[in-house]
């Protein structure tokens, strides 16, 4: 594998293939190999894990991720990247693809490159402008991932992680602790980019888990997002049209949020992921 593994090269490669990071697709290439490293051990891969990333850019992770596990498969949306790395980083156990990860079937993905259900996880310094979809992706994919270590801006790690009742809790973090166990595993200043962006970063890890409450899923997110849609309403405003939709009346509504012991004066970042399953099986006794 070549030099463009080596991240502190970054800026040489780049002016030798005479290319320039493209703001449009949140190209920030990491060029600090003591971070690479603390990124590959915290995804704690063994020899056989396979490894989806998403994002390779030129490299930086890609190669040192292949030295400790079966496979890595990345899926790059730059063409001119895809172009690079498939000749720098020809080696059996990393497949680059090429294409748009939000739109690509993942598990066909893996499966046309022998993935049988081998141990999986995601590793990915994500581009800034698709963070949220991209890691609802992963939650929602069905993949068993074993964990998804993402490297996102430091304001993003903060929503992913913000408890209820705090300012940053929102749709994100509810998700986030619907499916996993999220916690922070270092900070990232924007300095060991090229370019530099505007904020600094932070790698957070997921690990997945089954549900911790019973309502249905999807009615659990359409309270969840109904809630959060107009942040500055009650509840009890917020869920006006929901409700409605669902058929139910007010009165439904006002004893569904008594019955959970719920002030409906309350926003909606003040209730935990708890409340709101409570509070969608009230709803749905309704229904
Ligand atoms: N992993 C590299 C690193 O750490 O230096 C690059 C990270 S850079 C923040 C994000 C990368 O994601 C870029 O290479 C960009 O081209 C790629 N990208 C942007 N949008 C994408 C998409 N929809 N699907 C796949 N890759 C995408």
């Amino acid at each position: 594998m070549s030099h463009v593994i080596n991240p502190s090269h970054v800026a040489r490669v780049m002016k030798e293939k005479g290319i320039s990071a493209k703001k449009s697709l949140g190209q920030n290439f990491l060029i600090d190999q003591n971070i690479v490293r603390r990124i590959v051990e915290s995804a704690d891969l063994q020899g056989e894990h396979w490894v989806v990333e998403i994002g390779p850019g030129l490299g930086a992770l890609t190669a040192p991720m292949a030295e400790a596990a079966a496979q890595v498969v990345a899926m790059e949306i730059d063409r001119e990247l895809v172009a690079i790395l498939q000749e720098a980083l020809a080696h059996p156990k990393i497949s680059i693809v090429e294409g748009d990860a939000l739109e690509l079937d993942w598990r066909a993905v893996l499966e046309e490159r022998g993935w049988r259900g081998e141990p999986l996880s995601l590793v990915a310094n994500l581009p800034y402008y698709i963070t949220t979809p991209l890691i609802m992706k992963a939650l929602e994919s069905g993949l068993p991932f074993a964990a998804v270590l993402v490297m996102v801006q430091k304001e993003v790690a903060d929503r992913m992680l913000a408890p209820p009742g705090s300012k940053d809790c929102g749709v994100l973090s509810l998700a986030v602790q619907y499916y996993a166990e999220g916690s922070l595993v270092l900070k990232v200043p924007r300095t060991v980019f090229i370019p530099a962006p505007a904020v600094d970063s932070a790698v957070v890890k997921l690990v997945p888990r089954l549900p911790q409450v019973s309502a249905p899923r999807d009615q659990l997110f359409q309270v969840i997002r109904a809630a959060f849609q107009q942040r500055r309403k009650t509840l009890r405003n917020a869920l006006k049209s929901l409700v409605e939709e669902w058929g139910l009346t007010l009165e439904e509504l006002d004893q569904a949020l008594a019955n959970c012991g719920i002030e409906p004066s309350l926003r909606g970042e003040r209730l935990s992921l708890e409340q709101y399953s409570k509070l969608t099986e009230e709803l749905l006794k309704g229904v």
